[in-house]
C-alpha cells in the first residue's frame, strides 16, 4: 500500500456496514477516488463532518494496489461549504454537480480541470442563478471529458462555415440544411442560440458567466444539452429527476 495526501472535494457518501462510510472524492491530480472511512459512528460528527458531500478538505489515503476502494485514514476541512447544505436549491443542484461528475469520470483518471470546475460550481452556487450556473457546468464537463457536442461544421458533408442548422441528439453534431435528411429527428438551431452555443463550449466558465443572454436563448440550449445526456447517459440521472420535481417550489 501507498500512502497520499491530497486535497479533493467530496462528492457521494454512503455508510458502509455498521460504523463506516464510503466516500467518493475528487482530487486534483489523481483524479476520482473511492475510499473506507472505519469508525466515523464511534467518534461522532466532529469526524464525520470531513466527508459531508460538497467538503473540500485535505485527505490521507491508503491506496491497496488490489481494489479500488482505498482506506482514508485522515481528513482536514479546508471549506466546509456549510451554506450549500442549508438551503433546498443548492443541495439540489450541488448534488446534481456532483452525480453528473461521478457518471461522467471514471476512478484513477486525472482531470485536474473538473475538480477545478466543481470547486466553481460549489462556489458560484450561492452568487449566480443556479440554473444558469448548471448549464455552463454540464457543457464544462462535457468538454473536458471530450463528449462536447460537434458545432463547427456538418457532422455529414463538413460544410462551414454554419450559422445556423439542426442538431441531432444521437449524433451530439450539427447538421446542415441540404444534410437534414439523413438525421430526421434534428432539431432546428437558430444563429442566436448557436452563436451563444459555440461561446460557452470555448470560453472560460467566468468569462461565460460574465456575459448575461436571454433566458429564450439559454432555455433553448438547455433543452439541447439535457436531452444529448440523458441519451449518451441512457438514464436521467436521480439528482436530475429530484430537480425537476423541486422546481415549481423554487423561484428559479
Ligand atoms: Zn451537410
Amino acid at each position: 500500500m501507498s500512502i497520499h495526501k491530497t486535497e479533493a472535494v467530496v462528492i457521494k457518501t454512503q455508510p458502509f456496514r455498521s460504523s463506516s462510510l464510503i466516500v467518493t472524492f475528487f482530487t486534483p491530480q489523481l483524479g476520482k477516488i473511492r475510499g473506507v472511512v472505519k469508525g466515523v459512528h464511534r467518534e461522532g460528527e466532529v469526524r464525520q463532518a470531513g466527508f459531508e458531500i460538497f467538503t473540500h478538505a485535505e485527505f490521507v489515503f491508503y491506496e491497496k494496489k488490489r481494489s479500488d476502494l482505498h482506506l482514508i485514514s485522515d481528513t482536514a476541512i479546508l471549506e466546509s461549504r456549510h451554506a450549500i447544505r442549508n438551503r433546498l436549491d443548492t443541495i439540489a443542484y450541488g448534488s446534481y454537480f456532483c452525480e453528473l461528475a461521478d457518471e461522467l469520470t471514471e476512478v484513477h483518471d486525472p482531470h485536474p480541470e473538473i475538480f477545478h470546475l466543481l470547486q466553481s460550481g460549489f462556489h458560484f452556487l450561492s452568487v449566480i442563478p443556479p440554473a444558469r450556473l448548471a448549464l455552463l457546468f454540464e457543457i464544462k464537463l462535457l468538454r473536458e471529458m471530450g463528449w462536447l457536442p460537434y458545432l463547427e461544421s456538418c457532422f455529414s458533408c463538413g460544410a462551414k462555415p454554419l450559422e445556423q442548422g439542426y442538431f441531432s441528439v444521437r449524433q451530439g453534431a450539427l447538421i446542415c440544411e441540404k444534410c437534414r435528411g439523413q438525421e430526421p429527428g434534428a432539431q432546428p438551431v437558430g444563429a442566436p442560440v448557436l452563436a451563444v452555443f459555440r461561446a460557452y463550449g470555448k470560453d472560460a466558465l467566468e468569462d461565460c458567466l460574465r456575459v448575461s443572454h436571454s433566458s429564450v436563448i439559454e432555455n433553448q440550449i438547455r433543452f439541447l444539452i439535457t436531452q444529448f445526456l440523458n441519451f449518451r447517459l441512457g438514464k436521467v440521472l436521480k439528482s436530475r429527476k429530484f430537480l425537476e420535481a423541486i422546481k415549481p417550489i423554487l423561484n428559479h
